[in-house]
């Protein structure tokens, strides 16, 4: 156990103990760490502490608490599972969304800073870099990382680069960035910007960005990591050292206060600890209707890199963390390329709901070119790939079974005149 401590600029500093490598798998992990029986109590899982404010029993004499924007027991112990789910983390920050974490990341940076995207970022990370973080006196370029050559990704960092935004895969048409060969291009370059991962669609337990050489993870743990569609949250995990922008991170957490309610972190800590049996089903259905659906004569084609026929297969498997790579699949995110109507599918589906978000128990199907990709111009659209025929889906645990039947009922609608 060895402490990592930070300091928010509010007198609070936390003391995260982080269990160290080898230690234990993923979901021994996911169980144990962070939530250890209460000391006081013995109560096996942790009470939900809502108090906002805690008791000093002399000016500047305290357990480690004094305000909860600054810290309280369930987001320290939540930050702490994150950092050990995460593997190669160090330092886990929990915000009140996916979307706060972006804006305390990009912020962070400070005015005059220049940062380098992939082009098919989340929608609302490239509202954020275009819309807002100007404003702050940052700058912002778009590029296509998986197609651009190494020369042209590193002609781009410029001396005032800080840092390049990495998703992968892409949302929604999964496509994947060699993360290891974006780090060494990064990390040769004078400028040596950091390279951040936003591995919301993936989650922990199917990569492990920091293990390839990324400087800062993100995610928005609204998707698997709490995974049950009730809890809109977000996290930052740095490795060991990264520690001076950790520390940096920490103070903005507290002096923004973008930051998760108690009983949120609650929540997502009780989500998590079942995030690798989520993922494994949610992989292993996912694959089989990936399968299934190359087979339909409906369907023109199928968007899944853990199938053997995706032109990525081979760098989908060495992208995988090393616990996931005997035999499971690539994510529980399929999409595919319809014939007939998209918006019969979608109506004709009976477990997959029609919505957007992903990363839930539950089954969902979404059209992104009207739905979460409605906002990207009808142009770029079109160069992303994101047409009327492309069906979304956020594969569940339920049956599989059943999930191929509502599929193959639904197809068959989407052919009716
Ligand atoms: C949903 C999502 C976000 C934003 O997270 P919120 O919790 O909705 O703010 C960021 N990145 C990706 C990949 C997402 O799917």
């Amino acid at each position: 156990m060895s402490p990592a401590v930070l300091s928010n600029g509010n007198g609070h500093t936390d003391s995260h103990p982080v269990t160290k490598a080898p230690a234990y798998g993923f979901s021994t992990r996911a169980v144990h760490v962070g939530s250890e029986p209460d000391a006081a109590t013995g109560a096996v899982i942790p009470a939900i502490s809502l108090s906002t404010t805690y008791q000093q029993t002399a000016v500047g004499v305290h357990k480690g608490f004094e305000y909860s924007r600054s810290g309280n027991p369930n987001r320290d112990a939540f930050e702490t599972t994150l950092a050990s789910l995460e593997s190669g983390g160090h330092y886990g920050l929990a915000f009140s969304s996916g979307s706060a974490t972006t804006a305390t990341v990009i912020q962070a940076l400070g005015a005059g800073a220049h940062m380098i995207s992939v082009n098919d970022v989340y929608g609302g990370t490239r509202r954020y870099m275009t819309q807002v973080a100007p404003a702050q006196g940052l700058e912002v370029d778009f590029l296509d990382l998986e197609g651009s050559s190494e020369e042209t990704i590193s002609a781009a960092i410029k001396p005032n680069t800080k840092l390049i935004w990495v998703e992968s895969p892409t949302n929604p048409t999964l496509r994947l960035i060699d993360i290891p060969a974006i780090v060494r291009i990064a990390h040769a370059h004078p400028a040596r910007p950091l390279v951040l991962v936003d591995n919301t669609f993936l989650s922990p337990f199917y990569a492990s960005p920091l293990l390839l050489g990324a400087d800062i993870v993100v995610h928005s743990l609204t998707k698997y990591v709490n995974g049950h569609a009730d809890v809109v949250m977000g996290a930052a995990i740095l490795p060991a050292h990264q520690s001076a922008f950790a520390e940096r991170l920490r103070y903005l957490q507290n002096a923004i206060g973008a930051v998760p309610s108690p009983y949120d972190a609650w929540l997502a800590q009780r989500g998590a600890k079942t995030l690798g049996l989520r993922m494994r089903q949610h992989g292993l259905s996912a694959l089989h209707i990936a399968k299934a659906l190359e087979k339909s004569p409906h369907v023109a084609a199928v968007l899944y890199p853990g199938l053997a026929t995706h032109p990525r297969n081979a760098l989908a498997y060495a992208s995988l963390s090393p616990h996931a790579k005997s035999g499971f699949p690539f994510g529980g995110m399929v999409s595919f390329r319809i014939r007939g109507s998209a918006h019969k599918f979608l109506e004709a589906t009976r477990l997959f709901t029609l919505a957007e978000s992903l990363g839930g128990i539950e089954s969902l199907a979404e059209l992104p070119c009207e739905m979460t990709h409605q906002s990207i111009p009808p142009a770029e659209r079109a160069i992303l790939g994101i047409g009327p025929d492309l069906v979304r889906l956020s594969v569940g645990i339920e049956e599989v079974e059943d999930l191929m039947r509502d599929i193959e009922q639904a197809l068959e609608k989407a052919q009716l005149e």
